[in-house]
């Protein structure tokens, strides 16, 4: 069967939520046999492979298909010759092939079931090469984290050291600090970059100490000219690990080794990370990605498009774009059961199919901007513009003003500088404590939730 692309979506999540090891091993080597609308059946090479992804991987697979759009589908494994490994890896430090990626295919072939079924991500010490600056699209959330990024790829360990990113799921923060990888490695061959997720790190910790190889643990760590920890959050509360990255990174940091870091908060927000851990994150560049603006949200989707060799229309970009509005993975996954829908019944992705697929339902009205948000809760608590954007601090300017940040984050998830910005103030930290403090007294303050609800309800209508 030609190469299914709600499996490759599929693929590429598993890719970056299993270990390498495991996903050569129980990935590589796997095609779509067959999919309608309510089963898929999976191809693998034995009894063995079957056994295994069913035992272990199944529930994972299942919640991402879901994610793409195929919730209802029963899913099967079956053994098939022609998924039969053709070359192992030998050794785990090599490049490793995992699937091969032909130049890309035209919409004919794409759609029609001709020609061999192949993507490529070789990969070196963790990194995917689908990861780049060249097809990492920027806009007013990622401006900052791509200047930062690309000012390492050219000068690892000079400057922004550490770099730390932070930002909410799907927004980019895995492919920009893994395209500082590649670009390093382009640039500079035989530099050693490591990736891990902090996830990763820990289990590679734990490992080493049940199987005493702590200093080929270290070792590994302390040789990198680029270290990446990805996901830093899941290092909170495991003290043993943290105080074995609090030295890799010392050892780092001393020889002017590159370290960058992603989280979902900033340092000063992750509970139960070690101060001297935090404090050292703190010692470079601390930005914030956040969502993207419907432009860039739209030139994303016509990047993606363009990969799989299709053009789509602006209407049918516009109105995805609008469909999915705060998660970059989302949105390639909504494109990719656009593309996977028209594959299977041999449309033409147009604005018909598209609305058809999706419904009409629009969360959010494409206009509301910023300036509105500020506006309308403004006007809500009738005071003036003037005074919401002035440095007056009395309490019944202040009040609205930290509503106005908590909803600028909740309902148009800008990154906190920007926040920052449209209330006409200098310092980002004032826009994290005002929207920490709403989000924590919505728990309990009716009254404020109702002030809440009530400008959301006139913004939406
Ligand atoms: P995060 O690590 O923040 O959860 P990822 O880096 O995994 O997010 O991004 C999710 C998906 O969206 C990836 O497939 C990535 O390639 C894509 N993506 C995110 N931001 C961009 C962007 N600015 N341009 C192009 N693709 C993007
Ligand atoms: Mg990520």
């Amino acid at each position: 069967m030609e190469e299914d692309a709600v499996w490759q979506s599929v693929l590429g999540e598993i890719e970056l939520t299993v270990s390498r090891g495991n996903f050569v091993t129980w990935f590589k080597n796997t095609q779509v046999l067959r999919r309608d609308n309510s089963s898929m059946i999976i191809g693998v090479p034995n009894i063995f492979y079957k056994q295994q992804l069913e035992s272990k991987f199944k529930p994972m697979i299942m919640e991402l298909l879901a994610k793409n759009g195929l919730g209802e589908i029963s899913l099967e494994f079956k053994t098939h010759t022609s998924t039969m490994p053709t070359k192992r890896p030998t050794n785990d430090d090599t490049e490793v092939v995992i699937l091969s990626e032909s130049p890309k295919k035209t919409n004919r072939e794409m759609f029609s079931g001709n020609g061999a079924p192949s993507l490529t991500h070789s990969y070196r010490q963790g990194l995917n090469d689908r990861y780049t600056f060249d097809s990492f699209i920027v806009g007013s959330g990622n401006e900052m984290a791509y200047a930062a990024c690309q000012a390492i790829a050219q000068n690892p360990g000079t400057k922004y050291n550490p770099l730390f990113i932070y930002g909410g799921v799907g927004l980019g923060k895995t492919h920009l600090i893994q395209a500082v990888g590649n670009a390093v490695l382009a640039n500079k061959k035989g530099s050693k970059v490591v990736y891990a997720t902090s996830e990763q790190f820990v289990q590679e910790f734990l490992d080493a100490i049940r199987y005493k190889k702590i200093t080929d643990f270290a070792g590994h760590y302390r040789n990198a000219d680029v270290l990446i920890v990805d996901d830093m959050q899941f290092i909170a509360g495991k003290e043993k690990t943290q105080e074995e990255f609090f030295h890799t990174f010392n050892a780092l940091h001393q020889a002017n080794k590159q370290i960058i870091i992603s989280s979902d908060k900033p340092p000063k927000s992750i509970p139960t990370l070690e101060e001297r851990l935090r404090s050292r994150f703190e010692w470079g560049m601390i930005v914030d990605i956040g969502a993207p603006d419907f432009e860039t949200r739209c030139a994303i989707l016509q990047n993606k498009a363009t990969q799989h060799n299709i053009v789509l229309d602006q209407p049918v970009v516009e109105f995805l774009a609008n469909q999915v509005q705060t998660n970059i993975r989302e949105l390639e996954g909504a494109l990719n059961q656009l593309l996977a829908f028209c594959e299977m019944r041999n449309l033409t992705p147009d604005l018909s199919v598209v609305t058809g697929l999706f419904g009409t339902h629009r969360s959010r009205p494409r206009h509301m901007n910023a300036k509105q948000v500020v506006e309308r809760t403004a006007k809500h608590f009738q005071i003036s513009i003037e005074e919401i954007l002035s440095p007056k601090r009395d309490k019944d300017i202040v009040f609205p003003r930290q509503i106005a940040m908590y909803l600028l984050r909740s309902e148009l998830h800008l990154s906190f500088p920007k926040i920052a910005q449209e209330l006409g103030r200098k310092d980002h930290t004032t826009a994290i404590h005002s929207v920490e403090k709403i989000e924590k007294e919505l728990h309990f303050d009716n009254i404020l939730k109702e002030h809440v609800k009530e400008i959301k309800e006139k913004l939406y209508a």
